[in-house]
């Protein structure tokens, strides 16, 4: 219970920093300046403007480009964040349930891997080319 409340207090405090300008922001999510007028030019995170027509990015803006962040980690490409971003944008069911299916595919793949490769390591015969087993690894 206490550590909930001290995780609040922590997500609050870190994005209650006020409207920062486009370098700040940047060194914030950790990338370039120019990766954020990337994901602008894209329509994934678009920031207010100054009247001098600086970009201005608030609290939720930042929150945003965290999230893409963590999109991108998953292996999503800009284009699929987009739409993910708005429950309501058309499309995004699809998008997520293909890099769904995606992900496992590539898990079945590192799975097989792992067998392949924990039976290698324990395998009995002298030249993995004798072993049933270390030859029925698919090739591709
Ligand atoms: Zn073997």
């Amino acid at each position: 219970m206490r550590r909930t409340l001290g995780l609040q207090v922590d997500l609050k405090s870190r994005w209650h920093d006020g409207p920062v300008r486009v370098g700040a922001a940047a060194e914030r999510v950790g990338v370039a300046a120019h990766v954020l007028r990337h994901w602008e030019d894209e329509g994934v995170v678009v920031p207010d403007r100054t009247p001098a027509g600086h970009r201005v990015y608030t609290d939720e803006h930042l929150h945003r480009l965290e999230i893409v962040r963590s999109c991108q980690r998953v292996g999503l490409r800009l284009w699929q964040i987009r739409l993910v971003l708005h429950r309501d944008a058309e499309g995004r069911d699809d998008v997520i349930a293909q890099h769904l299916e995606h992900l496992r595919r590539q898990r079945a793949e590192l799975d097989a891997a792992e067998a392949f490769l924990t039976h290698v390591l324990t395998c009995e015969h002298d030249l993995m080319s004798r072993c049933e087993r270390c030859s029925a690894f698919p090739s591709d």
